[in-house]
């Protein structure tokens, strides 16, 4: 009997769903195991930092596994119906095991795979791991979807939560397969991508996972609530990354900080389990409502007449809006494939507010450079920014550049750390560099903010 654990955005050997299952199926009937990841070139086909990110991690976890246990991790590289047809003849496996995707692309290949698994007789078994609770599981009681999160919260927070689970890697090892590499030139073909990588991205392991979160626990947790908007400060988990590849279980994060503060009731953990609770709502979200993608969620919203003024867009991309803090959020974005989440709302009502720009033009830029890319919570957070979506910002309450700056980086800390120009600008007018008269290669503001939130106003009162 030979099971194929088939890994796909979760890096880790602690608390696998798939694992822990095909472990158990291969110890019932002294099979063997064997790891397989699928190079697919729906993702080779792009760089992408995230794609970069992504496909760096799965290198780490085959070296740790090799290194650490003598598993092999396999790759086959082609179009699904190659791949599988070409694993089920080399492997002559009985059964897959899988942690199943419930939205996008993930979601129309597992079905599609299933059924062609099942067609040549495999037995498939999935799981739901990557979120707390599926996208299925906290509905209202007439069994629709929640469309705000507050209800949903309530819901969501009542339901019991897993523990993780644990791995014996003694076991594991006894029911390992140990063949040669199903395909030589697949690998090679792998490794080659990786050398033609732009950037080598840093503590992508399941260890950093598990040593960044503890870190958290004794750093910053403590004052989540209070920090957590500062973005000159480590104030956040900076586990997205880690939640994206699943280089970490969102159940030992969920537990490990609850567990923290015992049983009472703490705000800073409060505060934080309802961001994790926020990744649950739009993975929800999107699984109930796929078109949000490239429609917005209410529907008068569907056709606004968005600007696609190219000249703007790429100021926004570069860092050149002449709005320090603005500026400093896609900077950021740029060298470090992340940026703090009170930056990522400033910059995308920037673009939405402030130039009027379609919100997808901005959702697809985040996708290409975010290394934390979730296309649940990316769409969700520019849909919220762009007052389209569920739940979101009125249109009304348009995001003041400038007074957001001086309320989140008072001291203009996080402005020098990324826009170099400002590097030595003196406090005081540091959000509004022009008011100064200091002779500074910074663009000047490209737009007049006041100006430009009541055009913004007046795009949507058309259609009230
Ligand atoms: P922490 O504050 O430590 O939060 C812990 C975890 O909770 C995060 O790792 C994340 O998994 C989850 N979380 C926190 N805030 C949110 C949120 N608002 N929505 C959904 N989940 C949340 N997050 C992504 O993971 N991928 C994206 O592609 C993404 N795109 C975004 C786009 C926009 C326009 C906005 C406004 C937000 C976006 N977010 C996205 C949410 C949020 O900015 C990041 O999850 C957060 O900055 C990650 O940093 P952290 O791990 O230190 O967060």
């Amino acid at each position: 009997h030979t099971a194929v654990v088939w890994f796909r955005r979760d890096f880790r050997l602690h608390d696998h769903t798939a694992l822990v299952h095909a472990l158990h199926w291969a110890k019932e009937r002294q099979g063997k195991l064997l790891f397989f990841f699928h190079f697919d070139p729906y993702f080779s086909n792009e760089r992408t930092y995230h794609h970069e990110y992504f496909f760096q991690t799965v290198e780490q976890f085959r070296q740790t596994l090799r290194q650490q246990y003598g598993i092999h991790v396999h790759i086959l590289h082609g179009d699904v119906d190659d791949v599988f047809v070409r694993l089920i003849r080399c492997t002559r496996m009985n059964a897959i095991f899988f942690n199943k995707d419930e939205v996008g692309h993930g979601k129309e290949r597992d079905d599609y795979v299933q059924a062609l698994l099942q067609k040549h007789g495999v037995e498939v078994y999935t799981y739901d791991d990557a979120h707390m609770h599926g996208a299925f599981d906290v509905l209202k009681a007439d069994g629709t979807p929640y469309k705000v999160y507050t209800p949903y919260y309530r819901a969501w927070r009542k339901r019991p939560k897993r523990f993780p689970l644990s791995i014996d890697m003694d076991l594991l090892s006894a029911h390992m397969l140990h063949i040669t590499p199903l395909s030589e030139d697949d690998e090679r073909a792998f490794t080659r991508w990786l050398s033609q990588c732009t950037k080598r991205w840093e503590r992508t392991s399941e260890q950093d996972a598990l040593i960044t979160l503890q870190h958290f626990i004794e750093s910053a947790l403590p004052n989540y609530d209070k920090k957590r908007d500062i973005p000159s400060v480590a104030g956040t988990s900076r586990l997205s990354p880690h939640l994206k590849t699943g280089t970490i279980s969102i159940r030992t994060v969920f537990h490990a900080v609850v567990q923290q503060f015992g049983n009472g009731y703490d705000e800073a953990v409060e505060t934080y389990i309802k961001e994790l609770a926020w990744r649950d709502f739009y993975h929800m979200i999107y699984a109930h409502f796929p078109f949000t993608k490239t429609e917005a969620f209410i529907e008068k919203y569907r056709h606004l007449p968005w600007s696609r003024d190219d000249e703007r867009f790429q100021a926004w991309k570069e860092g050149k809006t002449g709005f320090p803090i603005v500026d400093a959020g896609m900077r950021q974005l740029k060298e470090e494939g992340w940026m703090h989440n009170r930056v990522r709302m400033i910059v995308a009502s920037f673009l939405t507010k402030d130039y009027l720009i379609d919100w997808r033009m901005g959702e697809q830029y985040f996708q290409h450079m975010l290394i934390d890319y979730d296309e649940a919570s990316n769409i969700g957070g520019w849909q919220w920014a762009a007052s389209v979506g569920t739940d979101a910002v009125p249109y009304f309450r348009v995001f003041n550049p400038i007074e957001q700056s001086k309320k989140f980086d008072p001291d203009g800390t996080y402005i020098r750390t990324y826009v170099h120009e400002l590097a030595f600008f003196p406090s005081p007018h540091i959000h509004e560099p022009w008011k100064s008269n200091f002779n500074i290669n910074y663009p000047a503001p490209t737009v007049d903010h006041r100006l430009q939130r009541q055009r913004a106003i007046a795009l949507f009162q058309m259609k009230e």
